[in-house]
């Protein structure tokens, strides 16, 4: 019963864990900097952008959302 237990709650990180892509499940090609109700999901409360361990975006994604958030920082739309 235990490990049953423990199976599921294992199971339950992994997908959690996010084995899918957010934009890759969006079908999202391009990220746009001006959408900052996204990008703002991607970025910690310290305006740091969060690792893609933990938001479970592919190193794909990962690199053209870094792109997209440095050039809404220079813009000022985030801190
Ligand atoms: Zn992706």
């Amino acid at each position: 019963m235990k490990s049953i237990l423990k199976l599921a709650l294992c199971y339950i990180r992994q997908t959690s864990n996010g084995v899918e892509c957010y934009f890759c499940k969006k079908n999202i090609q391009e990220i746009d900097f001006k959408d900052i109700k996204t990008i703002s999901r991607f970025v910690s409360g310290l305006g740091k952008i969060r690792a893609k361990k933990r938001t479970g975006v592919c190193s794909k994604h990962q690199r053209k959302l870094a792109k997209a958030i440095k050039r809404a920082r220079h813009l000022r739309l985030l801190p």
